[in-house]
Protein backbone atom coordinates (compact mmCIF):
# COMPACT_ATOMS: atom_id res chain seq x y z
CA UNK A 1 0.00 0.00 0.00
CA UNK A 2 1.49 3.21 -1.09
CA UNK A 3 2.37 5.31 2.83
CA UNK A 4 -0.56 8.01 3.75
CA UNK A 5 2.15 10.62 3.09
CA UNK A 6 2.08 9.63 -0.72
CA UNK A 7 -1.61 9.76 -1.37
CA UNK A 8 -2.86 12.38 -3.73
CA UNK A 9 -5.46 15.18 -1.83
CA UNK A 10 -7.84 13.59 -4.03
CA UNK A 11 -7.21 9.79 -2.73
CA UNK A 12 -6.73 10.76 0.76
CA UNK A 13 -10.32 12.64 0.98
CA UNK A 14 -11.78 9.50 -0.81
CA UNK A 15 -9.91 7.17 1.75
CA UNK A 16 -11.39 9.28 4.75
CA UNK A 17 -14.74 9.22 3.27
CA UNK A 18 -14.71 5.59 2.67
CA UNK A 19 -13.09 5.44 6.21
CA UNK A 20 -10.47 3.31 4.69
CA UNK A 21 -7.84 5.32 7.56
CA UNK A 22 -9.01 7.55 9.39
CA UNK A 23 -8.14 11.59 9.78
CA UNK A 24 -5.81 11.05 13.40
CA UNK A 25 -3.70 7.96 11.06
CA UNK A 26 -3.19 10.08 7.94
CA UNK A 27 -2.25 13.41 10.38
CA UNK A 28 -0.15 11.38 12.71
CA UNK A 29 1.82 9.98 9.71
CA UNK A 30 2.77 13.27 8.50
CA UNK A 31 3.38 14.92 11.84
CA UNK A 32 6.18 11.70 11.74
CA UNK A 33 7.20 12.78 8.46
CA UNK A 34 7.59 16.28 9.22
CA UNK A 35 9.54 15.53 12.74
CA UNK A 36 11.99 13.68 10.22
CA UNK A 37 12.56 15.59 7.39
CA UNK A 38 12.02 19.27 8.97
CA UNK A 39 15.56 19.35 10.36
CA UNK A 40 16.97 18.90 6.78
CA UNK A 41 14.27 20.32 4.41
CA UNK A 42 13.37 23.33 6.65
CA UNK A 43 10.14 23.51 5.13
CA UNK A 44 7.87 24.32 7.64
CA UNK A 45 8.50 26.91 10.79
CA UNK A 46 6.13 26.74 12.96
CA UNK A 47 4.57 23.19 13.97
CA UNK A 48 1.28 22.68 15.21
CA UNK A 49 0.80 19.26 16.20
CA UNK A 50 -1.42 19.11 19.17
CA UNK A 51 -3.72 21.43 16.89
CA UNK A 52 -3.39 19.30 14.11
CA UNK A 53 -4.16 15.67 16.28
CA UNK A 54 -7.38 17.96 17.98
CA UNK A 55 -8.76 19.30 14.59
CA UNK A 56 -8.21 15.49 12.91
CA UNK A 57 -10.20 13.35 16.33
CA UNK A 58 -12.96 16.46 15.38
CA UNK A 59 -13.02 15.63 11.48
CA UNK A 60 -12.71 11.56 12.64
CA UNK A 61 -16.03 12.69 14.89
CA UNK A 62 -18.08 14.40 11.86
CA UNK A 63 -16.90 11.75 9.19
CA UNK A 64 -18.36 9.05 11.54
CA UNK A 65 -21.66 10.94 12.19
CA UNK A 66 -21.61 10.57 7.86
CA UNK A 67 -21.01 14.62 8.11
CA UNK A 68 -18.39 16.91 6.84
CA UNK A 69 -16.79 19.39 4.28
CA UNK A 70 -15.43 18.99 1.25
CA UNK A 71 -11.48 18.77 2.54
CA UNK A 72 -12.36 16.39 5.58
CA UNK A 73 -9.83 15.25 7.51
CA UNK A 74 -7.01 16.13 4.98
CA UNK A 75 -3.69 17.65 6.78
CA UNK A 76 -2.25 20.54 4.94
CA UNK A 77 0.69 23.51 5.33
CA UNK A 78 0.06 26.99 5.08
CA UNK A 79 2.37 29.31 4.11
CA UNK A 80 3.36 32.06 7.26
CA UNK A 81 1.90 35.09 5.86
CA UNK A 82 -1.57 33.50 6.17
CA UNK A 83 -3.03 35.06 9.26
CA UNK A 84 -3.68 32.26 12.20
CA UNK A 85 -5.69 32.57 15.48
CA UNK A 86 -3.08 32.02 17.99
CA UNK A 87 -0.58 30.74 15.74
CA UNK A 88 2.48 32.50 15.14
CA UNK A 89 2.40 34.82 12.10
CA UNK A 90 5.82 36.21 11.18
CA UNK A 91 5.98 36.54 7.22
CA UNK A 92 9.36 34.99 7.65
CA UNK A 93 10.42 38.53 8.94
CA UNK A 94 12.29 39.47 11.91
CA UNK A 95 10.38 42.66 12.39
CA UNK A 96 6.98 40.82 13.02
CA UNK A 97 8.79 39.05 16.43
CA UNK A 98 6.45 36.46 17.85
CA UNK A 99 3.39 37.67 17.02
CA UNK A 100 0.05 35.99 17.55
CA UNK A 101 -3.01 37.12 15.59
CA UNK A 102 -6.04 37.43 17.23
CA UNK A 103 -8.52 36.61 14.03
CA UNK A 104 -7.37 34.04 11.48
CA UNK A 105 -7.30 34.71 7.49
CA UNK A 106 -10.40 34.18 5.60
CA UNK A 107 -8.84 32.02 3.27
CA UNK A 108 -7.75 29.40 6.35
CA UNK A 109 -10.98 30.02 7.99
CA UNK A 110 -12.81 29.01 4.86
CA UNK A 111 -10.33 25.80 4.67
CA UNK A 112 -11.17 24.58 8.05
CA UNK A 113 -14.71 25.18 7.78
CA UNK A 114 -14.41 22.58 5.08
CA UNK A 115 -12.72 20.29 7.57
CA UNK A 116 -9.03 20.75 6.61
CA UNK A 117 -6.72 19.97 9.35
CA UNK A 118 -3.66 22.52 10.08
CA UNK A 119 -0.02 20.78 10.24
CA UNK A 120 1.98 24.09 10.70
CA UNK A 121 2.77 27.48 9.07
CA UNK A 122 5.46 27.37 6.39
CA UNK A 123 8.64 28.92 5.27
CA UNK A 124 8.80 31.94 2.62
CA UNK A 125 10.91 34.62 1.31
CA UNK A 126 10.56 37.53 3.84
CA UNK A 127 7.04 39.26 2.97
CA UNK A 128 6.78 37.45 -0.01
CA UNK A 129 9.65 39.17 -1.47
CA UNK A 130 11.78 37.37 -3.55
CA UNK A 131 12.55 33.65 -6.12
CA UNK A 132 14.71 31.56 -4.03
CA UNK A 133 13.31 31.73 -0.42
CA UNK A 134 16.52 32.58 1.02
CA UNK A 135 15.59 35.83 2.46
CA UNK A 136 13.84 34.03 5.10
CA UNK A 137 14.53 34.81 8.53
CA UNK A 138 14.52 30.90 9.51
CA UNK A 139 17.01 30.69 6.83
CA UNK A 140 16.37 28.76 3.19
CA UNK A 141 14.09 25.48 2.81
CA UNK A 142 16.24 22.95 0.82
CA UNK A 143 14.14 21.61 -2.06
CA UNK A 144 13.45 17.59 -2.07
CA UNK A 145 15.24 18.01 -5.67
CA UNK A 146 18.81 17.23 -6.69
CA UNK A 147 20.79 17.34 -9.57
CA UNK A 148 21.02 13.57 -11.08
CA UNK A 149 24.45 12.66 -9.19
CA UNK A 150 24.41 15.82 -6.96
CA UNK A 151 23.99 16.28 -3.67
CA UNK A 152 24.12 20.10 -4.29
CA UNK A 153 21.43 21.89 -2.54
CA UNK A 154 18.44 23.39 -4.61
CA UNK A 155 16.13 25.94 -4.26
CA UNK A 156 12.36 25.35 -3.99
CA UNK A 157 11.71 28.52 -5.44
CA UNK A 158 10.34 31.65 -3.86
CA UNK A 159 8.54 33.20 -2.46
CA UNK A 160 6.24 30.14 -1.35
CA UNK A 161 9.26 27.62 -1.44
CA UNK A 162 8.34 25.95 1.99
CA UNK A 163 4.98 25.05 0.75
CA UNK A 164 6.67 23.71 -2.27
CA UNK A 165 8.88 21.80 -0.31
CA UNK A 166 6.58 20.35 1.93
CA UNK A 167 4.08 19.09 -0.46
CA UNK A 168 7.30 17.76 -2.78
CA UNK A 169 8.47 16.14 -0.35
CA UNK A 170 5.10 14.54 1.05
CA UNK A 171 5.07 16.76 4.69
CA UNK A 172 1.34 17.61 3.36
CA UNK A 173 -1.35 17.05 1.03
CA UNK A 174 -1.18 20.60 -0.07
CA UNK A 175 -0.19 23.71 0.58
CA UNK A 176 -1.92 27.47 0.53
CA UNK A 177 0.76 29.86 -0.92
CA UNK A 178 0.51 33.03 -2.42
CA UNK A 179 1.41 35.27 -5.88
CA UNK A 180 2.40 38.61 -6.34
CA UNK A 181 4.59 38.12 -9.35
CA UNK A 182 4.94 34.22 -9.38
CA UNK A 183 5.41 32.64 -5.61
CA UNK A 184 2.90 29.91 -6.94
CA UNK A 185 3.89 28.80 -10.29
CA UNK A 186 7.77 29.44 -10.00
CA UNK A 187 7.74 26.83 -6.89
CA UNK A 188 5.15 24.73 -8.46
CA UNK A 189 7.72 25.06 -11.13
CA UNK A 190 11.20 24.27 -9.43
CA UNK A 191 9.20 21.41 -7.51
CA UNK A 192 7.37 19.33 -9.81
CA UNK A 193 4.06 20.34 -8.59
CA UNK A 194 0.87 21.97 -9.69
CA UNK A 195 0.39 25.89 -8.47
CA UNK A 196 -2.34 28.07 -9.68
CA UNK A 197 -3.13 31.49 -8.91
CA UNK A 198 -6.58 32.61 -9.36
CA UNK A 199 -8.62 36.18 -10.75
CA UNK A 200 -7.07 38.98 -9.07
CA UNK A 201 -10.14 38.91 -5.70
CA UNK A 202 -11.55 35.41 -5.94
CA UNK A 203 -9.23 34.89 -2.99
CA UNK A 204 -9.97 37.24 0.09
CA UNK A 205 -6.73 39.14 1.26
CA UNK A 206 -8.15 39.60 4.55
CA UNK A 207 -5.23 38.38 7.12
CA UNK A 208 -2.98 37.74 4.82
CA UNK A 209 -0.15 40.04 5.37
CA UNK A 210 0.21 42.48 2.70
CA UNK A 211 3.20 42.75 -0.22
CA UNK A 212 1.40 44.50 -3.08
CA UNK A 213 -2.55 44.64 -2.73
CA UNK A 214 -3.40 45.62 -6.19
CA UNK A 215 -0.99 41.79 -7.07
CA UNK A 216 -1.64 39.89 -4.12
CA UNK A 217 -3.68 36.58 -4.77
CA UNK A 218 -3.78 33.37 -2.73
CA UNK A 219 -3.59 29.36 -4.26
CA UNK A 220 -2.86 26.69 -3.52
CA UNK A 221 0.23 24.04 -4.53
CA UNK A 222 -0.53 20.73 -4.61
CA UNK A 223 0.11 17.57 -5.91
CA UNK A 224 -2.17 16.96 -9.45
CA UNK A 225 -4.04 19.35 -11.33
CA UNK A 226 -7.34 17.90 -9.82
CA UNK A 227 -5.65 18.29 -6.22
CA UNK A 228 -5.40 22.02 -6.84
CA UNK A 229 -9.03 22.46 -8.14
CA UNK A 230 -10.19 20.87 -4.90
CA UNK A 231 -8.15 23.40 -2.85
CA UNK A 232 -8.81 26.39 -4.56
CA UNK A 233 -12.21 25.71 -4.19
CA UNK A 234 -12.48 25.47 -0.86
CA UNK A 235 -9.73 28.70 -0.72
CA UNK A 236 -11.97 31.26 -2.61
CA UNK A 237 -15.14 33.22 -1.84
CA UNK A 238 -17.08 36.05 -1.73
CA UNK A 239 -15.62 38.41 1.59
CA UNK A 240 -16.61 41.64 2.84
CA UNK A 241 -13.84 42.19 4.62
CA UNK A 242 -11.80 42.76 1.49
CA UNK A 243 -12.85 45.06 -0.59
CA UNK A 244 -11.16 44.03 -4.03
CA UNK A 245 -12.73 40.57 -3.34
CA UNK A 246 -15.11 39.77 -6.14
CA UNK A 247 -19.33 39.43 -5.64
CA UNK A 248 -19.54 36.04 -7.55
CA UNK A 249 -19.78 32.11 -6.49
CA UNK A 250 -16.91 30.08 -6.93
CA UNK A 251 -17.54 27.76 -9.50
CA UNK A 252 -16.86 23.86 -8.89
CA UNK A 253 -13.82 23.42 -10.88
CA UNK A 254 -12.86 20.32 -9.85
CA UNK A 255 -15.58 19.11 -12.78
CA UNK A 256 -13.59 20.62 -15.29
CA UNK A 257 -10.55 18.54 -15.09
CA UNK A 258 -10.55 15.97 -17.35
CA UNK A 259 -13.21 17.71 -19.76
CA UNK A 260 -11.89 17.58 -23.01
CA UNK A 261 -9.75 20.23 -25.13
CA UNK A 262 -11.00 19.58 -28.17
CA UNK A 263 -11.91 23.18 -30.12
CA UNK A 264 -10.05 25.19 -27.87
CA UNK A 265 -7.97 27.80 -29.01
CA UNK A 266 -4.52 28.14 -27.39
CA UNK A 267 -2.29 31.40 -28.55
CA UNK A 268 1.36 31.18 -28.00
CA UNK A 269 2.89 34.46 -27.31
CA UNK A 270 5.82 35.17 -29.93
CA UNK A 271 7.62 38.01 -26.91
CA UNK A 272 7.65 35.04 -24.42
CA UNK A 273 10.49 33.56 -26.69
CA UNK A 274 13.38 35.81 -24.96
CA UNK A 275 16.95 36.18 -25.68
CA UNK A 276 19.62 33.39 -23.82
CA UNK A 277 16.45 31.00 -22.67
CA UNK A 278 18.20 27.45 -22.61
CA UNK A 279 16.85 25.17 -25.46
CA UNK A 280 15.79 23.08 -22.82
CA UNK A 281 13.10 25.49 -22.40
CA UNK A 282 12.32 25.56 -25.84
CA UNK A 283 11.82 22.56 -26.74
CA UNK A 284 9.66 22.08 -23.54
CA UNK A 285 7.41 24.69 -24.69
CA UNK A 286 7.33 23.47 -28.51
CA UNK A 287 6.26 19.21 -27.09
CA UNK A 288 3.60 21.32 -25.14
CA UNK A 289 2.19 23.06 -28.05
CA UNK A 290 2.20 19.68 -29.31
CA UNK A 291 0.18 17.60 -26.44
CA UNK A 292 -2.13 20.32 -26.65
CA UNK A 293 -2.86 20.13 -30.84
CA UNK A 294 -3.03 16.00 -30.26
CA UNK A 295 -5.45 16.58 -27.69
CA UNK A 296 -7.40 18.85 -30.22
CA UNK A 297 -6.60 21.96 -29.44
CA UNK A 298 -5.67 25.06 -31.89
CA UNK A 299 -3.06 26.66 -31.65
CA UNK A 300 -2.17 30.53 -32.87
CA UNK A 301 0.47 32.49 -33.01
CA UNK A 302 -0.08 35.53 -31.13
CA UNK A 303 1.65 38.66 -29.80
CA UNK A 304 1.59 40.56 -26.41
CA UNK A 305 4.34 43.84 -27.57
CA UNK A 306 4.18 45.50 -24.41
CA UNK A 307 6.03 42.23 -22.79
CA UNK A 308 9.18 43.70 -22.45
CA UNK A 309 7.87 46.46 -19.91
CA UNK A 310 6.32 44.31 -17.52
CA UNK A 311 9.30 43.15 -15.37
CA UNK A 312 10.31 46.75 -14.80
CA UNK A 313 6.94 48.10 -14.53
CA UNK A 314 6.36 45.45 -12.14
CA UNK A 315 9.46 46.42 -10.27
CA UNK A 316 8.05 49.32 -9.80
CA UNK A 317 4.61 49.12 -8.74
CA UNK A 318 5.25 46.14 -6.32
CA UNK A 319 7.85 48.17 -4.08
CA UNK A 320 5.50 50.97 -4.46
CA UNK A 321 2.57 49.41 -2.86
CA UNK A 322 5.05 47.76 -0.23
CA UNK A 323 6.39 50.54 1.15
CA UNK A 324 3.11 51.54 1.56
CA UNK A 325 2.02 48.66 3.06
CA UNK A 326 5.16 47.85 5.18
CA UNK A 327 4.98 51.61 6.76
CA UNK A 328 2.72 49.66 9.43
CA UNK A 329 5.83 47.74 10.81
CA UNK A 330 7.06 50.79 13.52
CA UNK A 331 7.67 48.87 16.61
CA UNK A 332 4.44 50.34 18.02
CA UNK A 333 1.41 47.68 17.13
CA UNK A 334 3.24 44.62 16.04
CA UNK A 335 6.47 42.37 16.99
CA UNK A 336 9.34 43.33 17.67
CA UNK A 337 10.48 46.68 18.66
CA UNK A 338 14.35 48.42 19.29
CA UNK A 339 14.16 51.10 21.05
CA UNK A 340 16.79 54.10 20.32
CA UNK A 341 18.24 56.96 22.12
CA UNK A 342 14.69 57.59 23.25
CA UNK A 343 12.79 59.79 20.68
CA UNK A 344 9.76 58.05 18.47
CA UNK A 345 11.13 58.50 15.09
CA UNK A 346 14.74 57.07 16.59
CA UNK A 347 12.85 53.91 17.97
CA UNK A 348 11.30 53.68 14.27
CA UNK A 349 14.63 53.90 12.55
CA UNK A 350 15.71 51.36 14.71
CA UNK A 351 13.15 48.88 14.76
CA UNK A 352 13.21 49.12 10.96
CA UNK A 353 16.43 48.71 10.57
CA UNK A 354 16.95 45.86 12.51
CA UNK A 355 13.63 44.21 11.54
CA UNK A 356 13.78 44.41 7.80
CA UNK A 357 16.12 42.00 5.88
CA UNK A 358 18.31 43.37 2.90
CA UNK A 359 16.33 43.18 0.29
CA UNK A 360 12.91 44.55 1.94
CA UNK A 361 14.84 47.35 2.48
CA UNK A 362 15.95 47.84 -0.65
CA UNK A 363 12.83 47.94 -2.06
CA UNK A 364 11.21 49.55 0.27
CA UNK A 365 13.70 52.40 -0.17
CA UNK A 366 12.94 51.93 -4.08
CA UNK A 367 9.09 52.09 -3.82
CA UNK A 368 9.68 55.59 -1.43
CA UNK A 369 11.49 56.89 -4.38
CA UNK A 370 8.85 55.97 -6.99
CA UNK A 371 6.22 57.40 -5.10
CA UNK A 372 7.82 60.91 -3.86
CA UNK A 373 6.92 64.65 -4.87
CA UNK A 374 9.61 64.99 -7.85
CA UNK A 375 9.53 61.52 -9.42
CA UNK A 376 6.31 60.19 -9.08
CA UNK A 377 5.00 60.79 -12.93
CA UNK A 378 8.53 59.56 -13.84
CA UNK A 379 8.11 56.29 -12.33
CA UNK A 380 4.86 55.17 -10.54
CA UNK A 381 2.85 57.12 -12.93
CA UNK A 382 4.55 55.28 -15.97
CA UNK A 383 4.13 52.12 -14.31
CA UNK A 384 0.44 52.17 -14.38
CA UNK A 385 0.07 53.27 -17.56
CA UNK A 386 2.51 50.25 -18.76
CA UNK A 387 0.13 48.47 -16.91
CA UNK A 388 -2.48 49.60 -18.57
CA UNK A 389 -0.58 48.48 -22.14
CA UNK A 390 -0.32 44.87 -20.69
CA UNK A 391 -3.56 44.30 -19.83
CA UNK A 392 -4.82 45.93 -23.34
CA UNK A 393 -2.19 43.29 -24.95
CA UNK A 394 -3.94 40.07 -23.04
CA UNK A 395 -7.52 41.52 -23.83
CA UNK A 396 -6.46 41.75 -27.65
CA UNK A 397 -5.00 37.91 -27.85
CA UNK A 398 -8.19 36.90 -26.30
CA UNK A 399 -10.41 37.98 -28.95
CA UNK A 400 -8.99 34.89 -31.09
CA UNK A 401 -7.58 32.68 -28.24
CA UNK A 402 -9.18 31.23 -24.98
CA UNK A 403 -5.98 30.90 -23.14
CA UNK A 404 -2.55 31.24 -23.91
CA UNK A 405 0.76 28.97 -23.30
CA UNK A 406 4.37 29.62 -21.66
CA UNK A 407 7.15 28.23 -19.71
CA UNK A 408 6.83 28.79 -16.71
CA UNK A 409 9.88 29.79 -15.81
CA UNK A 410 13.45 30.73 -17.93
CA UNK A 411 15.54 27.93 -16.17
CA UNK A 412 15.20 24.91 -14.30
CA UNK A 413 15.62 25.17 -9.97
CA UNK A 414 19.10 26.76 -9.04
CA UNK A 415 21.05 25.74 -6.88
CA UNK A 416 22.08 28.14 -3.42
CA UNK A 417 25.27 29.84 -3.64
CA UNK A 418 24.97 29.65 -7.65
CA UNK A 419 23.25 32.86 -8.32
CA UNK A 420 25.49 35.99 -8.33
CA UNK A 421 23.78 37.74 -5.35
CA UNK A 422 23.02 40.34 -7.97
CA UNK A 423 19.09 41.26 -7.06
CA UNK A 424 18.60 41.83 -10.95
CA UNK A 425 19.53 38.42 -11.98
CA UNK A 426 16.81 37.37 -9.39
CA UNK A 427 14.63 39.65 -10.49
CA UNK A 428 14.52 38.27 -14.09
CA UNK A 429 13.44 34.77 -12.98
CA UNK A 430 9.78 36.59 -12.78
CA UNK A 431 9.96 37.23 -16.30
CA UNK A 432 6.89 35.07 -17.52
CA UNK A 433 4.76 34.88 -14.61
CA UNK A 434 4.19 38.92 -13.47
CA UNK A 435 2.24 39.71 -16.33
CA UNK A 436 -0.74 37.95 -15.50
CA UNK A 437 -0.22 39.75 -12.07
CA UNK A 438 -0.14 43.34 -13.72
CA UNK A 439 -3.20 42.15 -15.35
CA UNK A 440 -4.84 40.38 -12.92
CA UNK A 441 -5.56 37.03 -14.73
CA UNK A 442 -5.53 33.85 -13.42
CA UNK A 443 -2.60 31.52 -14.54
CA UNK A 444 -1.33 27.88 -13.45
CA UNK A 445 1.67 26.05 -13.69
CA UNK A 446 1.59 22.27 -14.28
CA UNK A 447 4.75 20.11 -14.03
CA UNK A 448 5.94 18.83 -18.00
CA UNK A 449 9.30 17.18 -17.98
CA UNK A 450 12.88 16.71 -15.91
CA UNK A 451 14.95 18.94 -17.48
CA UNK A 452 18.84 17.57 -18.76
CA UNK A 453 19.83 17.12 -15.38
CA UNK A 454 16.95 16.40 -13.69
CA UNK A 455 15.34 18.55 -12.35
CA UNK A 456 11.29 19.55 -13.14
CA UNK A 457 10.42 22.65 -15.95
CA UNK A 458 7.09 23.69 -15.70
CA UNK A 459 4.92 25.04 -18.83
CA UNK A 460 2.16 28.03 -17.74
CA UNK A 461 -1.23 28.44 -18.98
CA UNK A 462 -2.94 31.72 -18.59
CA UNK A 463 -6.35 32.96 -18.77
CA UNK A 464 -8.79 35.15 -19.40
CA UNK A 465 -10.09 36.84 -16.07
CA UNK A 466 -12.90 34.89 -14.60
CA UNK A 467 -11.79 32.00 -16.72
CA UNK A 468 -9.96 29.85 -14.07
CA UNK A 469 -11.80 26.49 -15.85
CA UNK A 470 -10.25 26.99 -19.17
CA UNK A 471 -6.80 27.04 -17.16
CA UNK A 472 -7.82 23.60 -15.04
CA UNK A 473 -9.04 21.86 -18.57
CA UNK A 474 -5.81 23.03 -20.38
CA UNK A 475 -3.63 22.03 -17.36
CA UNK A 476 -5.68 18.90 -17.18
CA UNK A 477 -4.91 17.76 -20.73
CA UNK A 478 -0.77 18.77 -20.29
CA UNK A 479 -0.93 16.69 -16.93
CA UNK A 480 -2.16 13.27 -19.24
CA UNK A 481 0.18 13.93 -22.32
CA UNK A 482 3.42 14.70 -20.03
CA UNK A 483 2.58 11.82 -17.72
CA UNK A 484 4.97 13.44 -15.67
CA UNK A 485 5.15 10.64 -12.46
CA UNK A 486 8.90 11.76 -11.49
CA UNK A 487 9.85 12.09 -7.20
CA UNK A 488 12.49 13.27 -6.08
CA UNK A 489 14.69 10.46 -3.87
CA UNK A 490 13.87 10.34 -0.53
CA UNK A 491 17.57 11.29 0.51
CA UNK A 492 16.44 13.36 3.44
CA UNK A 493 14.94 10.07 5.22
CA UNK A 494 18.35 8.25 5.15
N1 LIG B 1 9.69 36.96 -7.08
C1 LIG B 1 8.78 38.05 -7.13
C2 LIG B 1 9.25 39.14 -6.20
O1 LIG B 1 10.26 38.99 -5.64
C3 LIG B 1 7.40 37.61 -6.82
C4 LIG B 1 7.15 37.39 -5.39
C5 LIG B 1 5.73 36.97 -5.13
O2 LIG B 1 5.00 36.56 -6.03
N2 LIG B 1 5.34 37.10 -3.87
O3 LIG B 1 8.62 40.13 -6.04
Amino acid sequence: MTELTQLTLAAALEGLKSRRFSSREITEAHIEAIEAANPKLNAYVTLTPEKALAMADAADARLARGEGGRLEGAPIGVKDLFCTEGVRTTACSAILGEFTPPYESTVTANLWADGAVMLGKLNMDEFAMGSSNETSRFGPPCSPWRRRGSTVPISAGGSSGGSATAVAADLCLAATASDTGGSIRQPAAFAGLVGIKPTYGRASRYGMVAFASSLDQAGPLAKTVLDSALMLEAMCSTDPKDSTSLHIPVPRWSTSVGRSVKGMRIGVPREYRVEGMPQEIEALWSQGVAWLKAAGATIVDVSLPHTKYALPAYYIVAPAEASSNLARYDGMRYGARVSGSGSLTDTYEHTRAAGFGQDVQRRLLIGTYVLSAGYYDAYYLRAQRVRARILEDFETAFESVDALLTPTTPSAAFAYGETSGDPVEMYLNDIFTVTANLAGLPAISVPAALSSEGLPLGLQVIGRALDEDTCFRAAAAIEASAGFKARPEAWWRA
